[in-house]
């Protein structure tokens, strides 16, 4: 384009020569002057960056994956470069799906797939990510406009459409089992779905998808006033899937199209949907690249700062047939599960025995400090009131702490009523 305008204006200038009336010259010098101006509009255009064909170490500004690549160097990641590998599905491009979007971008995963029927709205921009000019947009339009131009490599995939209808539901089920990208054992084609909607309904359809594919999740939630949220593992068999337990969040009855329809809607917090967003995806690296503990359940209360966390059992009577097949599976397989675990624990052992530890001493002078020391802080309580119909989705941190806590902050449950006693105490106002 630039050359073409740069022609333009020496033909205005031809032109402007072999015109003998002066009066015909301000407007040949307008036009210069149009040409001109398009000329700085167009320099000021982004180039996209070209693609990268092997993620590199090298420590150069010019490097998008150095920082990433330094997780392996610190010894934190084993192999980052695995991450290109690996397909996730958000289904909600909202304010925490299109940020959990955002940042796994950022960290070069393989292909993104983006759900969501919705579109880009100006009472969108208190929250992250989209941006006033993309209203109208559908969100996954947006998202894949601006996540192409932050990361090329990525593979980006738009489903514009509606999960909860019979035919949204069979497009949702036939792209998580395409295999196109990587193929690999078993029916699902992607790594991990992440759940960033915000109704029951919704997560009930992702929960069904799961079941019946044997495919590993994580649901996301933050409450309708803005104040908490949450971040669950699902594997299919192996803990409570979404219809196994009551879900944490409370069902008030009103869906969000019935708030916005009298006039109130739920509230946002661009904050608490970026720390939930953050949780999600810490996860989400945790699971794929495999550092670090990925945690069950992890809450979040933002008027106490509080984070408790879980793990729930699948229900043996659980109301979902694809759930029950998976139970049976995971309990036909544990045996062989187990010897595995333990053969893997005896090689660990036998290799840690003559292991150096890492980062005695390092090159960067980076030490870890291991003085940590959790005080028992006065958690007194605030306001509760809330608009009619809206529940708070976690307790209040010291209405937790009345539970029978045991030695560890982690919480382990078997039985399925105790676990029900606790749930509803969570969540008594
Ligand atoms: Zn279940």
């Amino acid at each position: 384009m630039e050359v073409e305008l740069k022609e333009m204006l020496e033909d205005l200038e031809a032109l402007k020569r072999t015109l003998s009336d002066p009066s015909h010259h301000d407007s040949i010098a307008k036009l210069q002057q149009h040409v001109e101006r398009i000329s700085d509009l167009a320099k000021s255009v982004p180039s996209r960056r070209s693609k990268v064909q092997d993620m590199s170490a090298e420590v150069v500004d010019s490097n998008p994956y150095s920082r990433l690549m330094a997780l392996q160097r610190m010894g934190i990641v084993e192999n980052y470069e695995r991450i290109r590998e690996f397909s996730v599905a958000i289904v909600g491009i909202g304010g925490v799906g299109s940020v959990a979007a955002e940042m796994l971008t950022r960290c070069g995963i393989g292909r993104l797939l983006l759900y969501d029927y919705d579109k880009v709205e100006l009472a969108n921009m208190n929250r992250l990510f989209f941006r006033p000019e993309q209203s109208g947009m559908t969100k996954t339009d947006a998202a894949v406009q601006t996540l192409s131009d932050i990361n090329p490599d990525v593979v980006l995939e738009s489903y514009t459409l509606n999960i909860t209808t019979v035919k949204g539901f069979e497009t949702f089920m036939e792209s998580l089992r395409n295999q196109n990208f990587r193929p690999r054992n078993g029916d699902g084609g992607v790594d991990l779905v992440l759940s960033c909607v915000d109704n029951y309904e919704a997560r009930m359809v992702v929960n069904q998808a799961c079941n019946e594919l044997n495919q590993i999740w994580m649901e996301s939630g933050v409450s309708e006033d803005a104040v908490s949220g949450h971040i669950q593992l699902l594997v299919p068999g192996e803990t409570a899937c979404f219809a196994c337990v009551p879900p944490l969040i409370v069902a008030s009855g009103v869906d969000e199209r019935t708030l916005k329809r009298d006039g109130v809607c739920a509230a946002s917090l661009p904050t608490t949907m970026g720390v939930v967003a953050g949780l999600l995806v810490q996860n989400t690296l945790k699971f794929l690249l495999k550092f670090g503990q990925v945690s069950p359940y992890l809450g979040y209360n933002a008027l106490k700062d509080y984070f408790p966390t879980m793990e729930m059992k699948p229900n043996l009577q659980c109301s979902n047939a694809a759930c029950l097949e998976r139970q049976k599976e995971y309990i036909l397989t544990k045996p062989a599960r187990d010897a595995a675990a333990a053969k893997a624990k005896m090689e660990m052992e036998a290799s840690s025995a003559t292991e150096i530890p890492i980062h005695a001493d390092n090159e960067w002078n980076i030490s870890v400090d291991d003085s940590y020391d959790i005080e028992k802080t006065d958690l007194t309580s605030s306001s509760d009131a809330l608009p009619e119909g809206l529940t708070r989705e976690l307790p209040s941190a010291d209405e937790f702490q009345i539970l029978p806590v045991p030695e560890e902050t982690s919480t382990s449950i078997d039985d399925l009523e105790e676990l029900r006693r606790q749930l509803e105490a969570l969540n008594a106002d």
